[in-house]
This record gives C-alpha cells, structure tokens and sequence, in this order.
C-alpha cells in the first residue's frame, strides 16, 4: 500500500462506498478507545462495521438481481464458516441473505440465527447419517458429496418425496488457483463427484434418472487465489452438466444450480475488487442460459461478504528493537490469524497505526515488525511492514479481518477470544475538524472469554482425572 493511501480517500464518497467505510472505521477506533472498550486493562478488541455488512449483502442481491430473468428464484446462502456469529447471520438474514452450512455446530448457529430452514443449504464432506436424517426432517437443502452418501440418502428418502431439496455435489475439475489449500477444483480435491474421472458423467447422469427427488446441482470451485475466469469455467461446465442431465432425463429434474460462493477478497487496499456486479455480469456472459429463468440459483458466498467489515484492534505492549528492526510487540497474534501467521506469503494483511487516543498516526512510514503475544518467534502480523512508527500505548488494526480471522481462534497459549462488537454512526454529524464526537454507537456480539471460561474448556472440572489411573 502506497503511504498516505489509506488516509487520502478516508473523506467524502457516495453512499456505501469504500471511503466512508474508512472513515466510519476510523471514526469506531477512536471511540473505543474514548469508550474504554480498548486500553490498558483491555488490550485487543475485534470490531464489525454494521453498515457495511448491510451495503455488502444490498450489492450482492443487487448484482443477482440485475443479471436474472425477473421472478427467478435467487437464495444467497452465506458460507457460515467465514464468520460464525450467531448475530452476523441474524443481520445477514434480515437482509435477505439465507445460510450455507457444513457441521452441526454451524446448523445450529443457523437455527440460534433464526435462519429457516428453507433458506439453509448442507454442504459438509463428512455427514454423518444422523446429520443427514436431521437435516432431511428439518428441510434443509443437501447437496450429497459422494456416491456413498447417495446411498445413504437413498436410505433415508426411502419411497417418500423428501422435504429438502437434494442434490450432488460435483468437481470440475477445472484447475487450482495460487492458494493450493483452497483450491477446491483440482484433478484430486477432496470434494465432490471428480466430473472428468473415468465413467463420472456417465454415474451421475444414471444417478439423477434413477432418482427423480435430486433436483439441484452443486459446484464450489474454489476460494480466494482463484481467477474469476476459473470460477466461471467451472460454473459453465456445471450449467453444461445439468442440461445434459435434464436432456437425457426427458425433462427439468433439475430445477435449481448452486454455484458456491469463492469471491476473492482485495487485501491489498480498500478498494472492493472485485465487485459482485462484476462476477455477475462476467458469470452473465460465460453463462447465459443460466440466468434466462429456467433455473433457481442458490450462492454461497462468505469471505467477500464480511472480510472487509472487521477489523482487530491491538495494543501496543511494548515497542522494542532487534537487530536494527523495530518490533511492536501487540496483543494480536496467531490466536486472531492463524492463517496469516503460519503462511504469511499467501495471506498478508494491511495493517493501520493508531495513536494512544485512537486517531489515524501520521507517517512517516518506517519498516517495521508487528508482532502477537504468543511464544513462538513466527508470530508476526506483519514482518518488514511499512507504516507510521508505532510507538508503546499506541494500536495496530489488523485490516478485512471480518472472515476467517478473529471469529476462527485458536487457542494457542490459551489466549482468550477477544471481546466483538458491532458498530454504526450513532447518527449525529461530524464537528468541522471532521472527527466524530460520540458518534459512534457499539453493540457486543461476542464477550471476550473470561479465565473461567479458559479454565473450564481445559480440564478445569476434573483437575484428578489423571492422577488415579
Ligand atoms: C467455504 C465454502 C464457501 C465459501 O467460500 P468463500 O471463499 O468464503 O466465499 C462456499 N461453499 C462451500 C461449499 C464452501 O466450502
């Protein structure tokens, strides 16, 4: 990021766009801070911008919307896993925006949300015949990964037409994108029915003319790293599949392709790159008979509908030096950015520096370390980064840290979860210096997680458990 960059379009811009989500941020930093929700006693905090989370999940049904036959129907399921937040999947549903889930856990974060189940979509690789039979009673949409669960749904539809909508999950088999583990659409990923594998198109067209009940077809091609381009391949060799699948039936068995989600998120700036409007029309042109009415789509969109409305902020302990590079010894880490920290090429994060009261430090920039609190050297937020020098009491924000970060913690040297909190303009304006003054109003969705609690989740009720074996 070019120094300055962040700041010089923190001002003025339309509606939802990218600079007032950098002005609103700033403005929630500082107000923590004059709010004592961060400081010395509380050093780490996760924060949710509310309204853009809404302006995200507006541009997507926006963008869907604009590309669509009128009266198509369009469930946007977001992928639970990216933030699993009982109230992010609340707001998300208020907003027109269902749930895909992938483990009982998440089921029941979508059922805790108030997500129906009509507006759920099952997706995980390993089901468990009792996950599948609630699933099936509850009406949740399946999308089966393989030929045994087939079989194991088969078991539970039995002569009945089942409540859920049912479908196969297949794999392109397009290709990878530059994040190997997140590549979805490999010869030998582990998801889904491996389409171009010998005798594969033939076993799932016979699997759909057996079975007149699997009305939906299911492809996730992949995730941050991949090429649009990539995406849209595998979504048209998916859309070619089910009018294969229909021809051959005689009839529209299929009713209803679920695209997956897959956006990548731009870490690299503030900038939304790319846009939902931009994969739709680009889907639009690779694939046009899918959006002329005769299917239903389902998405499953996560990280590029959160990532960029979270943000971490950490205190700085202390400010030191080691062999001429300066560290900043934070109390964010791996336990918010696992992925960050143990590969840190294939996910780097921007990082802002704020002063002791919370206001956007000036440069000049000076390359330095940001590191976590956990013991281990390689626990770096950054390492060689260019930013305003930060200083002890100052406080570093890890940037679009909305999914897949601080609501994925990891335990490592049982550092608590931080506290999250949503914020919003409180609605008030802003002084003529252009800073908010108690115009920012917060709402917890998460407690941080007491000592107690720490204890309990280790052990803490049977201290003996092993002394008497
Ligand atoms: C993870 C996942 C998604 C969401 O992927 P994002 O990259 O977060 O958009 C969607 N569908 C399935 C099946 C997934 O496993």
């Amino acid at each position: 990021m070019p120094p300055g960059d962040r700041r010089s379009h923190a001002r003025g811009g339309g509606h939802g766009s990218d600079s007032d989500r950098v002005a609103r941020r700033d403005e929630a930093v500082r107000a923590a801070v004059e709010q004592g929700l961060l400081g010395p006693e509380s050093p780490i905090i996760a924060l949710l911008d509310v309204p853009g989370i809404r302006a995200s999940a507006a541009a997507l049904r926006a963008a869907f919307d604009a590309v669509t036959a009128p009266g198509t129907p369009v469930l946007h399921a977001f992928a639970v896993k990216a933030t699993p937040l009982v109230p992010v999947l609340r707001l998300l549903h208020e907003h027109g925006i269902g749930a895909e889930v992938a483990s009982p856990g998440e089921v029941a974060l979508a059922r805790a949300a108030g997500v129906p189940p009509s507006r759920t979509v099952l997706d995980s690789p390993a089901k468990t015949t009792a996950e599948l039979r609630e699933a099936l009673t509850l009406g949740i949409a399946v999308n089966a990964d393989n030929p045994q669960e087939l079989t194991r749904l088969d078991a539970l539809v039995g002569s009945t037409d089942p409540a859920s909508p049912l479908g196969i999950r297949v794999n392109p088999q397009v290709g990878g994108g530059s994040i190997e583990a997140l590549s979805t659409a490999t010869a030998t990923s582990k998801f889904g029915v491996a389409l171009r594998d010998e005798g594969a198109r033939d076993w799932i067209v016979r699997a759909y003319a057996d079975r007149p009940w699997l009305t939906r077809l299911h492809a996730h091609t992949g995730s941050q790293g991949i090429p649009l381009s990539l995406m849209a391949r595998g979504i048209a060799e998916t859309y070619a599949l089910a009018e294969e699948i229909n021809r051959h039936v005689g009839r529209r068995q299929i009713d209803t392709l679920d695209i997956g989600g897959g956006l990548p998120v731009n870490f690299g700036s503030d900038a939304t790159a790319p846009t939902y409007a931009q994969y739709a029309r680009l889907l639009a042109e690779a694939v046009p008979g899918l959006f002329d009415g005769r299917y239903g789509l389902v998405t499953e969109f996560g990280r590029s509908l959160l990532a960029k409305h979270g943000t971490v902020v950490a205190r700085v302990e202390y400010a030191k030096s080691a062999g001429g590079r300066p560290v900043a010894v934070t109390h964010a880490g791996v336990q918010i950015a696992a992925r960050t920290v143990y590969a840190p090429a294939s996910w780097p994060l921007r990082i802002a520096a704020y002063d002791a009261k919370g206001r956007p430090k000036p440069g000049p920039d000076v390359v330095q370390d940001v590191a976590g609190p956990a013991c281990f050297a390689g626990d770096l937020l950054a390492e060689g980064l260019a930013l305003p020098l930060l200083e002890q009491g100052d406080y570093a924000a890890a940037l679009d840290t909305g999914a897949y970060y601080f609501a994925h913690h990891y335990a490592y040297n049982s550092l608590a979860r931080p506290g999250i909190h949503g914020y919003a303009p409180a609605g008030g304006h802003r002084g003529a210096d252009g800073h908010g003054r108690a115009g920012v109003r917060f709402a917890v969705v998460r407690e941080p997680q007491t000592l107690a609690e720490i204890v309990a989740e280790s052990g803490g009720a049977q201290p003996s458990a092993l002394s008497g074996l």
